[in-house]
């Protein structure tokens, strides 16, 4: 039997179906893993189920070539704590974990929107502080989310699901932002530039992979060119918005709100964002329903299964 590492704790369900095939170790603790744990487990496993946070990076790759693993699988669709190249160079497959995420991220976006635009968060911490007066005609007055415009940067799966709730469920224009051209199923338009997109949304949503090739996209142009009235919806990665220029922007009220749910320095948040009130803060939450995570998990497992079987794995990442 291929001995396989899950580097956290998963729900029962995965691990149930991971020992049907494998010798399964499964870590106790959350944190990610050290770099020197990475090497060591490069030579102990025949397969890795790692995520997030599990920096698999060039340094740790590089004496893997004819290490015992061979596959790294990761739990998640994000990837860009795993340097695939590098992977590749020393004969190690990776895969991940798309589909399974779509609908429960989008969920997230779309009630970051809507806390975001009705102020949800701010009412909530005013209530549980004893500092509600009543209900009067101008109190706590958000923005109306049904018919405005959603700017969408990234319109794969994630995005895409985003624009359709918005179109079906709110009633809003649906404009992107996308790396190559895009063709979707609901009405909308494709523009040229994340600024042209920033400065026709009231709601901007980052669902772009991290990385190299979109680190700080949204950066102090592109919240430039956001209208006063606008709110930033991050539920990407940390490292796709440019936090400084949010801060700033946030604060000199060139922006009317964000609703984040990742960050730069995860789990750090920087203190002026908890301290201010026109700004959701949800600590990634994309994902975090048990069937999804379950789903999640037993994707990872079958791409260990069919890649150890001969087969190929479902989820590839190239
Ligand atoms: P996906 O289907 O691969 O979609 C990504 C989209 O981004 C693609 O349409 C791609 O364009 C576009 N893109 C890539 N680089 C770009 C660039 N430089 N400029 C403009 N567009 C670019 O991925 P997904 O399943 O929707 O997931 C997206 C990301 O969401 C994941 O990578 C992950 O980091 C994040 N995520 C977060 C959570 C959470 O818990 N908050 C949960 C799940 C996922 P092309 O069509 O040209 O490829």
């Amino acid at each position: 039997m291929k001995r396989i590492l899950i580097t956290r704790p998963m729900p029962a369900r995965v691990v149930a179906e991971a020992e049907t095939h494998f010798d399964v170790e499964m870590r106790e603790e959350n944190t990610p893993l050290k770099p020197g744990q990475m090497r060591g487990a490069l030579a102990l496993y025949d397969g890795i189920l790692p995520t997030l946070g599990d920096m698999f990076s060039a340094e740790v790759f590089e004496d893997a070539e004819g290490s015992r693993c061979r596959i790294v699988a990761n739990f998640g669709v994000g990837y860009n704590h795993i340097d695939v190249a590098a992977a590749r160079a020393a004969g190690i497959a990776v895969t991940n974990t798309p589909g399974a995420v779509t609908d429960a991220t989008a969920d997230i976006a779309m009630m970051l929107i809507l806390m975001s635009a009705r102020r949800a968060g701010e009412g909530e911490r005013m209530l549980r502080a004893g500092r509600w007066t009543g209900w009067n005609p101008t109190q706590m007055l958000g923005t109306h989310v049904t018919g405005k415009t959603v700017g969408i940067v990234g319109m794969g799966r994630i995005g895409q699901a985003i624009a359709r709730r918005c179109h079906h469920g709110f009633g809003m224009e649906v404009l992107y932002y996308n790396r190559s051209a895009k063709a979707v199923d609901i009405p909308s338009r494709q523009v040229e530039s994340i600024e042209a997109l920033a400065s026709e949304a009231d709601f901007l949503v980052a669902a772009v992979p991290g990385g190299a090739e979109t680190r700080k996209i949204i950066g102090p142009e592109v919240l430039a060119a956001m209208k006063p009235t606008a709110h930033l919806i991050n539920i990407a990665r940390g490292d796709v918005v440019d936090e400084a220029a949010l801060i700033d922007a946030l604060r000199e009220r060139r922006i009317s709100g964000a609703g984040l749910d990742v960050y730069e320095r995860e789990p750090e948040v920087p203190e002026v964002l908890r301290k201010m009130e026109n700004v959701t803060l949800l600590p990634h939450l994309g994902t975090a329903a048990l069937e999804v995570r379950e789903a999640m998990g037993l994707l990872a497992v079958e791409n260990l299964r069919a890649f150890f079987a001969g087969e190929d794995p479902p989820n590839p990442v190239n």
